[in-house]
């Protein structure tokens, strides 16, 4: 198969866009896609470019100050009737126009047609983000070739509308558990009832007032929910286990310790057991290519509440944010679609924050 994304295609990140979602990249099934990004950024002489698996990465070696990272996954979710993509008006449907090949287009656009930026600039490009972390090309090359992911910042091209989303909530699960004694309801006074040991749980539940935490302008909403409980033996039997699960959306100004702290707090007195934890992860706007990228943006960052990848960048102790021109709220729906107009803001914008300091 030729190389569908030729020299004409790649200077236009709109139409780079729709040959990218016209590459079919179902998650496992990203080799073909892979095999043609990786072909454009072996024949840019001012990359050096390697692959681990369907991640493709490639990075300017220019000895710039700073080091940025652009990422974003090639594949996407299962087609639903929307393959090959549509263009009506200036909307482009199809599956992966927001979630994320819109992102990925304006990445590849750059790292074709922008020889000397203001920053050195490595480009990810990588498989699997949309299954089980294990496979995740992000969280491979972190343990195979951490070195591909040295640098002072990182932007993900996730879908945000255009909005700078910034850091990311961590989670917590847990069961808590309360304990009484089985007796036949008949004689129900020679047991003790765990359900209605229970009432105190949801008592505290009722009663929680979550925090709001603005940090670097960006503000996040904490909660703590039950989401599901389970207990009883029989009709006619003073049940002696409930169990009450619990999920807490906690902000990163605490780390997994403490949230867990937390929750033994409110908790304290019963029996707790985590069943899952995912730490969150600081904006980290106050690094100087940060700064210069949300100048470059002109508006205010927003939190993002759920748990992305972005996390993982976190955790090698680099800052990333999530900007991207898909609607997130498109993202794995049939109907899914992206603004042209948006990727074109995009790559205006990221054009004029990787050549402001050339
Ligand atoms: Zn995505």
């Amino acid at each position: 198969m030729a190389n569908p994304l030729t020299p004409d295609v790649l200077v236009d990140p709109v139409v780079l866009t729709r040959t990218l979602v016209d590459i079919e990249s179902v998650s496992r099934d990203e080799k073909v896609i892979a095999d043609c990004v990786e072909d454009v950024l072996r024949q840019s002489p001012h990359l050096h470019t390697e692959r681990y698996g369907n991640t493709v990465m490639a990075r300017t070696g220019l000895g710039r100050g700073q080091r940025v990272i652009l990422a974003g996954h090639l594949d996407t979710v299962p087609i639903n009737g929307n393959f090959p993509s549509t263009v009506v008006d200036d909307l482009i449907y199809g599956c992966g126009t927001s979630d994320m090949k819109s992102g990925v287009a304006l990445a590849l656009h750059l790292a074709a047609t922008l020889p000397e930026p203001g920053y050195d600039v490595t480009y990810l490009f990588y498989e699997a983000e949309e299954i089980e972390s294990q496979f995740n090309g992000l969280h491979l090359v972190a343990q195979e070739h951490p070195e591909w992911l040295r640098a002072d910042f990182a932007v993900l091209l996730e879908p945000t509308y255009g909005v700078v989303e910034a850091g990311c909530q961590g989670t917590l699960a847990a069961r808590i558990r309360t304990h009484g004694r089985r007796a036949h309801t008949a004689r129900a006074w020679r047991g003790v009832n765990a359900i209605h040991a229970a009432g105190e749980v949801l008592r505290r539940l009722a009663d929680y007032r979550p925090r709001t935490v603005t940090i670097d302008g960006c503000t996040y909403r904490e909660g703590l929910n039950a989401v599901r409980i389970v207990g009883g033996v029989a009709g006619n039997v003073v049940p002696d286990e409930c169990e009450v699960e619990v999920n807490l959306r906690f902000a990163p100004d605490r780390t997994e310790k403490q949230a867990l702290d937390h929750v033994h707090e409110v908790f304290a007195d019963f029996d707790i057991e985590v069943t899952d934890s995912a730490p969150g992860a600081l904006p980290g706007l106050g690094a100087a290519p940060a700064r210069e990228f949300l100048t470059a943006v002109g508006a205010e960052p927003a939190a993002k509440l759920g748990w992305t990848d972005v996390s993982r960048f976190a955790a090698l102790g680099i800052p990333a944010l999530n900007y991207g021109p898909g609607d997130p709220a498109l993202a794995h729906a049939p109907d899914e679609h992206v603004e042209i107009g948006k990727i074109r803001d995009g790559a205006a914008t990221l054009h004029r924050w990787l050549t402001a300091y050339e």
